[in-house]
């Protein structure tokens, strides 16, 4: 192994970067020395100019950064980040931590790798999932105009409890307002569980305002992202491993390994294969989308990665989602309720502006929380499962 063994051992101590600008300077100063290239794109233009929170800076920071090491080989790993704004510090970590450590050793093995950091950026700026027109990105990622037609009558039928017109009241009111609301619905035999998760979380192309919404057409970001999927992942080859980095729900510090139903579900036979001798359960696990807080998604990345690989003969194209604060029934609904209170306010405005800021508070501790025990273990497990299913 030839990679510097001085930076890798420096690494072990590295917090999770809390700054766009961190992020992206850690990334390159990690990538750089493996000999990758090193590509800088702007999200200048693709910013509204109506943005509510103004930045010292406007647009400094809004950059997706992609690192190229040989990515014409018959392997070929592909680590995206931050594809969720508050997500990115985890998956920056990972992506920092493996070209620190990895990198040069997998290239020796004949891999090239491809990462892309940082996809949304105004996302990570401003403490938001979504980009800056609202748009939740992992429900965006295709090509195909029929995506952005795809309709969700749960969320149209719920749209009004989801998403109401006037500015967020209080917290503790909307905490009140939707568990009576759910309550009311399910003595009523009006919804399940399920149906609200399906609902608000599958994706909607319908309602700008609204929650999940896929936007109706690629965005800026996707089209980066297709820009170096349709350049790498196309043509025969051996290998494709794809692993797309977030965090939010599942089990605390438990890596959850999740295909679609779509074109990425190819890769579950290899990939239990490959993790076979690492599934834990509370450690590793792979997790199907129909498990109980989990949901199924139209315009994820998996699907995405995988249409373009196709023609690779063995493709796994995987969501790594590293669980914070557990998928059971009470945090399943705190964190619907981050996502209807924040989005509330954010598209209606706030009637008192403290709540912005502990909605903020809410947001990081579900996305980024600043336990290092829990950032010692994404980033270990983040790094097993690139080894692992990289492994001959
Ligand atoms: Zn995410």
């Amino acid at each position: 192994m030839s990679s510097p063994d001085a930076q890798t051992s420096a690494s072990a101590d590295l917090h999770f970067p809390k700054t766009p600008r961190d992020a992206r300077e850690r990334f390159r100063l990690a990538a750089e020395p493996t000999g990758a290239v090193l590509t800088s794109r702007s999200l200048l233009n693709a910013s509204p100019e109506n943005s509510r929170e103004a930045h010292p800076e406007p647009n400094a920071d809004l950059t997706i950064e992609i690192a190229e090491l040989a990515p014409e080989r018959q392997r070929l790993l592909v680590l995206t980040s931050g594809v969720h704004g508050p997500e990115t510090p985890a998956g920056s970590r990972i992506q920092e931590e493996f070209f620190l450590q990895s990198a040069r050793r997998l290239y020796e093995q004949g891999w090239g790798v491809l990462a892309i950091h940082g996809i949304n950026a105004w996302g990570f700026l401003h403490g938001r999932r979504n980009n800056a027109r609202n748009v939740n990105l992992n429900r965006n990622f295709s090509l195909d105009p029929a995506t952005f037609q795809t309709r969700n009558p749960g969320y149209e039928r719920l749209r009004e409890f989801l998403e109401p017109t006037s500015p967020l009241h209080s917290i503790p009111a909307e905490t009140l307002r939707l568990a009576s609301g759910i309550a009311w619905r399910m003595a009523r035999g009006e919804m399940s569980r399920s149906d609200l998760a399906i609902a608000a979380g599958m994706g909607q192309y319908q309602y700008a305002t609204g929650l999940s919404y896929g936007g109706t057409e690629p965005e800026p970001e996707t089209r980066i992202v297709a820009e170096f999927f349709q350049k790498h992942l196309g043509g025969p080859r051996e290998r494709v491993v794809a692993i797309d980095l977030h965090t939010g729900l599942g089990s605390r510090g438990c890596l959850h390994a999740i295909l679609s139903d779509g074109p990425s579900a190819r890769g579950m036979e290899p990939m239990r294969r490959r993790l076979a001798s690492v599934l834990k359960p509370g450690e590793i696990e792979i997790t199907p989308t129909d498990t109980a807080g989990f949901y199924k998604t139209t315009g994820d990345m998996n699907d995405f990665a995988a249409n373009f690989c196709r023609e690779a003969r063995e493709a796994i194209c995987v969501t790594a989602e590293f669980g914070t604060i557990g998928a059971d029934g009470l945090n399943q609904f705190k964190t619907l309720l981050m996502f209807i209170a924040e989005n509330r306010g954010h598209t209606r405005g706030y009637r008192n502006s403290a709540d912005r800021e502990k909605l903020k508070q809410l947001n990081r501790q579900l996305f980024d929380p600043q336990d290092r025990l829990w950032q010692d273990q994404v980033l270990q497990r983040g790094l097993t499962l690139i080894e692992k299913l990289t492994a001959d």
